[in-house]
């Protein structure tokens, strides 16, 4: 059966029981690649998934493992397939779905994550769980402590390969995958391929089929994208200009620097805006409080880091704000991938400086559309350089996560700006009246002088942990880890 020809769950041979959770859960279509990716893996057949989160490749591999695992059973410490998952919040995201789509089923499972007890998952495991589902680092200290056999494992999905390659996680997996048996199906999902990860999919995948939804480099045609240009020292303005302009249901806003996530939430707090923040230093109890209120509709903002928001599964954001540019134009596609979600239409906005030039001319290189230019009147991007032209100039540093000192968000200041026109020179419309605004004004000022003495000390650079924030947490996880 061709995919074009799935329109529906039907005629799929999935379970009476799975079709009647896919009902209560109100699925109608299946999405591109569960269209795809379903009847590959109930043929058997390994799979090369290569589909960014968002597009339902959750139900993609659950429901076809759930439809095998009904027809056998559990045996103690033995599970009979196996979810790797980087991060603990995303594996806590995948059992929620496990539990929803196998509502109707007596499977049982274990979520093997680090911050929990052991004592829990291993009697989990003792009473015989169908599917594991973990984090690299977890499951081997399950598998040193000799509580968990992957003998028996028939299949294996690794789920966010490229991320599991960010975050240094191929050795556990290589690790991992030389315990389980040489015959048995393999399910592979990588938002991007680069080349570890292509070498990794050729070691475990037995002529396997290559299913790609949607280019990695591609945004969704649902989301409306717009660059607006503005001076460093007044990002904050616009930002505001945005926010009061725009019907904003919910938004996120996506700063390079952790520092200044703390900057711009104290800024938006200060100026009314209901907002909170996620980062990826915060201690767990308070990133799910930050994400609960977000969630809830309590905070209408919030500000996040690549990593605290990548894979982050909330399907109501109607607005994504890029406060800087990213220097890696994949982020890009990943942020703006954060609305827009489940077939819903999206807008997103980027504040760029002409420092930014060539970290736009990467994405727009990248996505391979030319991201329509927007001034905000007021905050016409050549003239406000002026008041932030002094001194010395700055260079922005390449690496997206490092710390800038700069309070405006880091993007420098241009003591060139009557010389240099950049890329975001293109399409400029001028001000209206050609009138001269206060850049900087006033209260922003003095907002910028705050900034400055209250930000945090830089923090060293440090390696992306897997407390990285990447996910919903279910209920169930919060009492766990109460
Ligand atoms: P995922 O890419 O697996 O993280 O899924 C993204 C979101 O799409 C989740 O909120 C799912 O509940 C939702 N979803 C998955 N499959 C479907 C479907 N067939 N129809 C509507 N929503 C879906």
């Amino acid at each position: 059966m061709s995919s074009e020809a799935i329109t529906s769950f039907e005629n799929l041979g999935l379970a009476p029981e799975i079709m009647a959770a896919i009902n209560q859960v109100g699925y109608t279509t299946p999405t591109p690649i569960q269209a795809q990716a379903i009847p590959a893996v109930m043929a058997g057949r390994d799979v090369l998934g290569i589909a960014q989160t968002g597009t339902g490749k959750t139900a993609g591999f659950t429901l076809p493992m759930i439809n095998r695992l009904m027809k056998g059973r559990a045996k103690a410490r033995m599970p009979r397939t196996l979810i790797l998952e980087p991060t603990r919040e995303l594996a806590a995201q995948v059992a929620e779905n496990f539990d929803l789509y196998g509502q109707n089923t007596r499977l049982t499972k274990a979520l093997l994550i680090g911050g929990v007890s052991f004592g829990d998952q291993e009697r989990a495991i003792e009473r015989g769980a169908d599917v594991l589902i973990a984090t690299p680092g977890r499951l081997l200290d399950h598998v040193e402590r000799g509580k968990v056999m992957l003998r028996g494992v028939e299949v294996l999905v690794i789920d966010e390969a490229d991320r599991m390659l960010d975050m240094g996680f191929i050795p556990d997996i290589e690790r991992i995958v030389k315990l389980l048996p040489f015959t048995r199906q393999t399910l592979f999902f990588s938002a991007t391929m680069p080349p570890e990860i292509t070498r990794l999919s050729e070691q475990f995948l037995q002529a396997p089929q290559r299913i790609e939804v949607a280019p990695p480099s591609s945004t969704n045609k649902n989301v409306s994208q717009t660059l607006i240009e503005v001076a460093p020292m007044s990002k904050r303005a616009a930002l505001r200009a945005l926010f009061d302009r725009e019907e904003v249901t919910n938004g996120i806003i996506f700063c390079n620097r952790k520092r200044d996530i703390g900057t711009l939430l104290e800024s938006l707090q200060r100026h009314g805006y209901s907002a909170v923040s996620l980062h990826g230093d915060m201690d767990q109890h308070i990133r799910l409080k930050m994400l609960d209120e977000f969630k809830s509709g309590s905070a209408k903002y919030l500000i996040a880091s690549d990593v605290a928001a990548r894979g982050l599964d909330i399907p109501n954001v109607s607005h994504v704000f890029n406060f800087d540019v990213p220097s890696h134009a994949e982020d890009y596609v990943h942020r703006i991938g954060r609305t827009g979600r489940a077939g819903r239409t999206g807008a997103a906005y980027m504040l760029a400086t002409r420092q930014d030039d060539k970290y736009v001319q990467a994405i727009e290189g990248l996505i391979k559309l030319e991201i329509p230019r927007e001034e905000l009147p007021g905050l016409d991007a050549a003239e406000t350089d002026k008041p932030a032209a002094k001194g010395k100039p700055r260079r922005r540093k390449t690496d997206a996560k490092s710390d800038d000192p700069s309070p405006t968000g880091g993007n420098g200041t241009d003591n060139h700006a009557g010389r240099r026109r950049g890329l975001l020179g293109r399409n400029r419309r001028k001000t209206p009246n050609n009138k001269k605004p206060d850049a900087t004004p006033t209260a922003e000022k003095s907002q910028n002088a705050k900034a400055e003495k209250t930000a945090p000390p830089p923090r060293k650079a440090k390696a992306q942990s897997s407390d990285a924030f990447d996910g919903n947490m279910p209920d169930f996880l919060k009492k766990q880890i109460k």
